[in-house]
């Protein structure tokens, strides 16, 4: 797969292979699936995507859940997928690294 950077057209290379990928949905953010993809860099404008998603490895409806979300938390690098953009007031789960956690007063 070949992809190129819009802002300043250079080709993107491999970052990172094995990205976990958190998607959530609603709002607040909620987990909802797990993924693993790859990301890709720009080596000029360090814009970074996130690509190359096969099928859920784990859905929020499956009764091995919660074990999978905890194992998908401790990865060393986890990205969210919002489905929706995410706008947070207190007492809404908000990103903290890898974690959701709620936003305090
Ligand atoms: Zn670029």
């Amino acid at each position: 797969m070949k992809m190129i950077c819009s802002q300043c057209q250079t080709a993107l290379k491999p970052y990172k292979n094995g990205v976990t990928v958190i998607e959530t949905e609603g709002t607040p953010p909620k987990p909802c699936r797990i993924f693993e993809a790859d990301m890709w860099a720009c080596p000029v404008c360090d814009i970074k995507i996130v690509t190359g998603f096969g099928q859920p490895i784990a859905r929020s409806y499956e009764t091995t859940w919660g074990r999978d979300l905890k194992a998908a938390l401790s990865n060393s690098m986890v990205i969210y997928g919002h489905q929706e953009p995410v706008e947070l007031s207190v007492g809404d789960l908000e990103i903290d690294g890898p974690r959701l956690i709620r936003v305090a007063q």
